[in-house]
């Protein structure tokens, strides 16, 4: 009998799974594979939907990304190792892709593949329950369009659903009587909505700078960041400014905690997302703060309380769609019997205290590119995945981190090698603060 595997999403980690036990040989083996997808199309968070709150079936919107998302980091730290940018798009091109180049680039390779039939879309898993006796998982799954619930047993569970979906939303004092709009990042679509106005951002992180530079490349007024912790500290534009943590709000006025204020037309709470699994029961929900070496997974995978149970993509990413790969290589692997795991408990709990206390002896953000490049190693070097020269990708990433200190306005419009075909990436034609086209088309002519 075939072992038989549930994926949960098919977005970028889901994807990579199913392209992981597409490439299996022989293929005899592969086993009998279902991917459940929320969503009418594939692509996870790359495939963008103006909706927000809820969508056509009253189920919450999964999309947290917005009308002209660039790539915030190169694509030569992301690029797949079995699919490069050229094999794709026939040429190399410009570092930095809107979201819809991306998008692009994922679906070309699982098109090639021919994993849809693996696909059952506008299927949302409601619930997963494991049964020690017969060792399997049930899976409780709704079919959105035909509104009919079923379940299916499974040999293993795969969660692919992502971690950048459920919003964390703090309320500050004054905020029910605000004369404005306060949003999520989560439900922020179009910049233009902003133009003229004073916005306020609360975080300091990718989410809080790249709303930021939307809303202000599309003629926002003027830009506040406010910091909990650390201002971001970049060079930025003469009409923004960074302050300390919102204390309340009084009509249009915002009071922070040293005592200043500014007046604004607009919140944008750019303050993170929450690991959230309403699917999973209490016995196989990972619990994890967002970080690299999450809590309860062996390798960053596997859950230690139920090794039958994976999670993908649960980190804290600097890379992603490499590293989804290189752990969907690790996973198929590994239920395909390829690789054993530890029969003790104990061993897997012991692996991830020593990531744990890995990734806490780190002191900076280069430590920590360094320390997830050398766990792509890691798994790479477990299974077939084509290798390739993470340090060269690590080296890509230090100096996007430079360009940024050096000009945040103008680092997308830098240029890197690819470690996958050795070729330098062209320069955009328009630099990015003022190409407010973003089309495919656009972004790909000469
Ligand atoms: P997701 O992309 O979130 O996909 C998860 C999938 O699971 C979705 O399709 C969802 O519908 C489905 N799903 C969820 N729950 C269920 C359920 N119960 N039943 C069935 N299906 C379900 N990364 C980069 O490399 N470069 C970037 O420039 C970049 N920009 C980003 C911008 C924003 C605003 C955000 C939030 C993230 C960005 N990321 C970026 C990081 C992003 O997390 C990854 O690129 C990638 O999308 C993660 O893939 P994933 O498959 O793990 O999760
Ligand atoms: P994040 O990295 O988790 O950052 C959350 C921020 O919110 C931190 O600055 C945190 O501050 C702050 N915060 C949380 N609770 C707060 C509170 N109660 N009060 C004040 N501040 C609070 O989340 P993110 O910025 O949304 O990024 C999520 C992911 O999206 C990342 O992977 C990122 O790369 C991706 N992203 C990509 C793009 C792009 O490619 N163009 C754009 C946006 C986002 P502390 O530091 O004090 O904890």
């Amino acid at each position: 009998m075939k072992k038989k595997i549930a994926i949960i999403g098919a977005g970028p980690s889901g994807l990579a799974q199913l392209r992981a036990f597409a490439s299996a040989a022989p293929k005899a083996e592969i086993p009998e594979i279902v991917c459940f997808e929320k969503q009418r199309n594939w692509g996870g968070l790359w495939n963008y939907t103006w909706r927000t709150g809820l969508d056509e079936f009253g189920e919450p919107v999964h999309g947290s990304m917005y009308r002209y998302l660039w790539s915030n980091g190169p694509k030569e730290g992301l690029e797949f190792a079995d699919y490069t940018f050229e094999e794709h798009f026939g040429k190399q091109i410009a570092s930095y892709p809107p979201r819809a180049v991306l998008f692009d680039y994922i679906e070309g390779r699982v098109k090639k593949a021919g994993v849809r039939p693996w696909i059952r879309f506008s299927s949302v898993v409601r619930y997963v329950t494991w049964s020690p006796e017969t060792r399997r998982f049930t899976v409780l799954v709704q079919d959105l369009p035909n509104d009919r619930s079923y379940s299916e047993e499974f040999d293993h569970v795969i969660v692919a659903s992502g971690h950048f979906s459920t919003p964390n939303v703090p309320e500050f004092p004054g905020f029910d009587t605000f004369n404005g709009r306060i949003l999520h990042a989560h439900d922020f679509r179009d910049a233009r909505e902003f133009v003229g106005q004073d916005i306020l951002i609360v975080g300091t992180s990718y989410s809080a700078e790249d709303i930021g530079s939307q809303c202000w490349k599309y003629g926002c007024k003027s830009v506040t960041v406010s910091h909990r912790t650390q201002a971001m500290g970049f060079k930025w534009p003469a009409n923004w400014k960074e302050v300390p943590l919102l204390t309340k709000v009084e009509g249009n006025v915002a009071t922070f905690t040293d005592g200043s204020t500014a007046t604004v037309n607009a919140i944008i709470l750019c303050t993170g997302y929450k690991h959230h699994f309403p699917f999973m029961p209490d016995d196989l929900r990972l619990r994890t703060a967002n970080r690299l070496a999450t809590a309860d997974l062996y390798k960053g995978v596997a859950y230690v309380h139920n090794p039958a149970l994976f999670y993908l993509g649960m980190q804290d990413q600097w890379y992603t769609f490499n590293m989804f790969d290189a752990q969907a290589w690790w996973v198929r692997d590994v239920i395909l019997g390829r690789i054993k795991l530890p029969a003790s408990k104990n061993d897997l709990i012991a692996d991830v205290e020593k990531r744990v206390a890995a990734e806490d002896a780190g002191e900076d953000s280069y430590d920590a590119i360094r320390y997830q490049g050398n766990y792509i190693k890691e798994l790479i070097a477990e299974t077939d995945y084509p290798s390739f020269d993470v340090d060269g990708a690590d080296e890509a990433f230090f100096q996007w981190k430079k360009h940024k200190i050096k000009d945040i306005m103008a680092f997308r419009d830098n240029s890197y090698r690819s470690v996958m075909t050795g070729t330098m990436a062209p320069k955009h034609h328009t630099p990015w603060k003022d190409a407010l086209d973003d089309t495919m088309q656009s972004y790909l002519r000469n």
